[in-house]
């Protein structure tokens, strides 16, 4: 097999770096390429790049201007749709059937949306009364914050890292990326597209690395950088906003969760099996929406986690081109030995292991593969491991609760505030736990239904700020006030 090369984007260009790192195939181990890795040099020369092309004709584009660019970016991503999707299923080890309506798409439309979305918001405006009795006018302009350091993760590589860089770009900023280690071919392949798309050199850039010591900590660092916007783990998320304390450097951040799904009595419960599939063990679980605590109605208890055991069971573990499958391995090795310490802890801890637990058998080659078997477990208490950390694996736990008091205490009972889902018939009962519930995303008879005019985000150690719509643009501009005495 031969090894491909993936580059970093640099100005335009693509450009090697200090060293080389592995990029491993999930369904197998095998290597497939060799990244280069962005040493401080890289990662200056990105940023210096970046602020050249703030002064450039991109500084100096219309709004429509900037729009239409991005609208062809958008194109270019959908015109080469097969290669985006075969380098994100190389990378992630994710079915094509699932990349194919929501990664891919999605990032597409990322692109779309904020180049429209900035066309059309208004900025506030007050008039001002004066002693005088002639007044005074106020509003407001936004102007682009600058060099916007983007780092992403590896779940929804596309996806969450043009979820970034579609509105920072649409503002007017200019980028660098840091994709994550695992993931880094869709980014690189966004550089080509960013040029066939005449989007001026130095506005997207992409540094590949891993975190301390190499191209994360260098660009959160860099002083040239104004902010920083990143998803990933909540403990690197501290480490992010460490580095930019002491420059006052505006962060965004996307972090973990613990997300709890709440099933009522008066549930649909084919809704609600089918939402809890999808949300315990879509992406193998690997989304940082997806639900590890479940806790239901305790006349529906037995029956809930039957049926939800029958769905777990019926999934089919495969590789991205098996048209059967619907759920792949895991991203890496590393992160198998991390959900398999899990099942081991809960086994360890007493938990009924309703189905799972294990690495399920897989031919030939795929046994070096990242595979895990998805897991339901019942039995543990509220304090215990399983239900307090962060899995990011095809698993949940299901516990029983009595009353809607309780259930709302105990689902809020965590670091984290992401997400939540509520399953219920009874309309003001949704309206009521809703608004109580504290996370930064609540669904009501849906899970993952996104509209991406809305704000998302999280509570808590889920996050700082909000992105989506309107709340993007406040993020990825400075708001000037302007003051006129008539
Ligand atoms: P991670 O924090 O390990 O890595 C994310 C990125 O940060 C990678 O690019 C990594 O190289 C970089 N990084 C690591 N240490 C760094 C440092 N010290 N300085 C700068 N950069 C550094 O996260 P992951 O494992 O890639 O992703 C999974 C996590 O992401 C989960 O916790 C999940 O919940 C979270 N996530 C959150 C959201 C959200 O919207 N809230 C979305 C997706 C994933």
């Amino acid at each position: 097999m031969t090894v491909a090369r993936t580059l970093n984007f640099i100005d335009g260009e693509f450009r090697e770096g200090r060293d080389w790192f592995e990029n491993r195939n999930p369904c197998d181990n095998g290597v497939f390429a060799m990244v280069a890795e962005a040493g401080e040099a890289e990662v200056d020369a990105a940023v210096q790049a970046a602020r050249r092309a703030l002064k450039g004709p991109w500084g100096k584009m219309t709004v429509h201007e900037r729009a239409a660019i991005l609208h062809k970016v958008a194109d270019g991503i959908t015109r080469r749709f097969e290669e985006f999707l075969e380098a994100e299923c190389r990378d992630t080890g994710k079915p094509k059937s699932l990349a194919r309506h929501i990664d891919i798409p999605r990032g597409a439309a990322n692109f779309k949306i904020f180049a429209d979305l900035v066309k059309n918001v208004p900025t506030e405006s007050f008039v001002l009364d004066t002693p005088d009795g002639a007044g005074a006018v106020n509003y407001a302009l936004r102007r682009p914050k600058g060099v916007i350091g983007v780092i992403c993760p590896w779940n929804l590589p596309l996806l969450l890292m043009t979820w970034k860089v579609g509105p920072a770009l649409a503002c007017g900023n200019a980028v660098v990326v840091k994709p994550s280690e695992e993931t880094p071919t869709t980014a690189t392949l966004l550089g080509e597209v960013m040029n066939e798309a005449g989007v001026p050199p130095g506005v997207y850039n992409v540094v590949h690395g891993f975190g301390p010591g190499s191209a994360g900590e260098f660009l959160t660092s860099h002083d040239g950088v104004d902010a920083v916007t990143f998803t990933g783990e909540t403990r690197t998320g501290a480490a992010i906003m460490r580095a930019g304390a002491g420059r006052i450097r505006p962060v965004s951040l996307e972090l973990g969760g613990k997300n709890p799904a709440i099933v009522f009595a008066d549930a649909d419960m084919d809704k609600a099996i089918e939402g809890t599939m999808r949300s315990a063990f879509a992406n193998c679980g690997q989304v940082c929406l997806g639900t590890e605590r479940v806790f239901v109605q305790r006349p529906l208890f037995d029956e809930f986690v039957a049926r939800l055991k029958a769905g777990a069971s019926g999934l089919v573990v495969g590789t991205p081109d098996n048209a059967a499958a619907n759920m792949g391995p895991l991203v890496s090795r590393e992160h198998q030995s991390k959900v398999l310490s899990y099942y081991q802890k809960a086994r360890e801890l007493g938990a009924e292991q309703v189905i799972g637990g294990g690495i399920p058998q897989m031919p030939g080659h795929l046994v070096e593969g990242a595979w895990i078997e998805p897991t339901i477990w019942t039995g543990l208490g509220d304090d215990s491991a399983i239900m307090r950390e962060e899995i990011f694996g095809p698993c949940c736990h299901i516990s029983p609760f009595d009353e809607e008091d309780e259930v709302v205490e105990r689902a809020n009972d965590t670091d984290y505030g992401l997400a939540c889902s509520i399953w219920t018939e009874n309309g003001s009962r949704a309206h009521r736990v809703a608004s109580r519930i504290e996370a930064g995303l609540v669904w009501v008879n849906s899970w993952f239904l996104r509209d991406l005019r809305t704000p998302f985000g999280g509570s808590k150690r889920s996050g700082i700020g909000r992105e989506g719509g309107v709340h993007s643009l406040e993020f990825y501009t400075e708001l000037s006030n302007v003051c006129i005495k008539l």
